[in-house]
């Protein structure tokens, strides 16, 4: 179907009666590119306050082709603050894990508080993005937004030259292109329309590069009550362990197992130029996770439900581009606002940028200026926000994870083989069992750079 018809028969009618220009030109107030967080965020936003908007998702649905874990939802909860009623969540965080992985051995710490079994339940929880993007897409339709799915954004259309040049509209795959005053690109990780458009307004690049890490997840059904007896769960409790380790040796990353309702999600992240440096591949990796004595107990006798993959922007504050041009404006991971610390959050971050997108675009338009000066408020905001502070605070993460290699195999491995002699049971006495452990865990490794190293690795907490 062409696009003018799809629009003309959309089943959910827009907030306002869509401009069509003449036969063949469709024209908006915004279009916002990317149906994930920070696109529906937007949306959210701008149709709330009236726009006319419209959200291309390449996907078949949004969601479709989304990756991720855990969601915190502060920010959902002021877009959408009956969300708990109603929104796709798996199960909320009550309990945190860290686990350090040997070959066979593990040592792990855990964390957990009853408040966190009650609303808002620490604004943590385990979804299924599949389902979760799928039912905020239908909450921004609702807002008045108009979804366009199934349909691929190859580039903007521009007029001007020079610093006058701006986006007058998106061309889409195999369809007729569409205008808009305003385009929030939020197309995600590997956004090659946000790529191009930084070309062609001459926007700066971060000070750095941008470097990617690839996440790869499996989820895994079990019956219900099997997944709680194994994780030792209420039926309103969850669970989240973070792992480093052995399954990762030579990898800059780390893995994760999350309880759904009746599943487990079980996956990694790791800097993509390590697998090519390490002769290894994502799923050798994931085998090996998942193969490891203390994750395969969690998992053993389940049915593989899904296997997905998604790159990260993982270079944080310093590769974050000029997120402003002419009527456009850049939010989520297009513009690689991820914090890679031990938080890992990128899509509160996305729903944070988006709504202060959105907002903007909704100021710009009452006061009729969409033009770089008038949309720099989106970057005030921003910087006046969590998001802004804390990617700055963590701005020395992916140096330290890349000059610190030994955190993500050799030290948990020592930690783990330390814990092990110091409580082997033998005929030696406890004072000679002790002392050959710690110059076992203290061999290998020269003092200064054991002290260098936990004096950069502080930077990640
Ligand atoms: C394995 C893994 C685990 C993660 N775990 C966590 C976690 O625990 N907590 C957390 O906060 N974050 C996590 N993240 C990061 C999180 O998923 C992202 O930060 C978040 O999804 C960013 O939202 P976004 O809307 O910017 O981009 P996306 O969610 O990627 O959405 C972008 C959308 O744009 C669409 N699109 C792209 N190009 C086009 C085009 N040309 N035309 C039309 N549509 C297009 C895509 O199909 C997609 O739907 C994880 C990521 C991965 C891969």
């Amino acid at each position: 179907m062409r696009f003018a018809d799809k629009l003309r028969n959309y089943s959910i009618a827009p907030a306002k009666p869509l401009s069509l220009m003449d036969e063949e030109q469709v024209k908006l107030d915004a279009l916002v590119i990317g149906g994930g967080p920070a696109g529906l965020s937007a949306a959210c936003a701008m149709a709330g306050a009236g726009m006319e908007v419209g959200v291309l998702e390449r996907g078949e649905f949004c969601g479709a082709k989304n990756v991720s874990g855990l969601l915190y939802t502060t920010v959902l909860s002021e877009i959408l603050p009956d969300y708990l009623e109603s929104a796709p969540l798996e199960r909320p965080v009550t309990r945190r894990s860290l686990a350090f992985l040997d070959r066979e051995a593990y040592w792990s710490v855990s964390f957990g508080s009853e408040a966190w079994c009650e609303k808002p339940y620490n604004h943590t929880h385990v979804v299924y993005r599949a389902q979760f993007d799928r039912w905020f897409a239908g909450q921004t339709e609702e807002l008045g937004a108009t979804l366009l799915e199934g349909m691929v954004v190859e580039n903007l259309l521009y007029e001007g030259e020079g610093a006058t040049k701006r986006p007058v509209g998106v061309q889409i795959r195999d369809d007729e292109p569409l205008y808009a005053d305003v385009i929030v690109l939020a197309d995600g990780a590997n956004c090659m329309v946000t790529d191009r458009a930084i070309n062609e307004l001459n926007l700066s690049r971060g000070a750095q590069e941008q470097t990617w890490a690839v996440g790869v997840k499996q989820i895994i059904s079990l019956p219900r009550e099997k997944l709680e007896d194994r994780f030792n769960l209420e039926p309103n409790e969850g669970c989240a362990i973070d792992y480093i380790g052995v399954p990762f040796e030579g990898l800059v990353g780390g893995g994760f197992v999350y309880t759904g309702r009746e599943s487990v999600v079980v996956g990694f992240a790791a800097k993509a130029e390590t697998f090519k440096h390490n002769r290894v591949s994502p799923a050798q990796v994931m085998d090996a996770f998942i193969q490891h004595p203390a994750v395969r107990r969690y998992v053993q006798g389940g049915n593989l439900e899904e296997y997905s993959a998604h790159m990260i922007p993982e270079s944080g504050y310093r590769a974050i581009p000029e997120m402003v041009g002419n009527h456009v404006m850049i939010a989520g991971d297009a513009a690689g606002l991820v914090n890679m610390s031990m938080y890992h959050e990128g899509s509160n971050h996305a729903m944070a940028s988006g709504r202060a997108a959105g907002e903007t675009a909704a100021v710009a338009r009452e006061a009729g200026d969409f033009s770089k000066e008038a949309l720099q408020p989106y970057v005030q905001k921003l910087r006046a926000s969590f998001v802004m502070r804390d990617l700055s605070k963590y701005k020395d993460v992916p140096e330290v994870m890349d000059s610190v290699p030994e955190l993500f195999s050799l030290y948990p491995s020592k930690v783990c083989s330390l814990l092990i002699d110091f409580f082997e049971v033998s005929l030696r006495s406890k004072a000679e069992v002790q002392k050959q452990a710690i110059q076992k865990f203290l061999s290998g490794v020269p003092k200064l750079k054991g002290i260098r190293d936990i004096w950069k690795v502080r930077k990640l907490i």
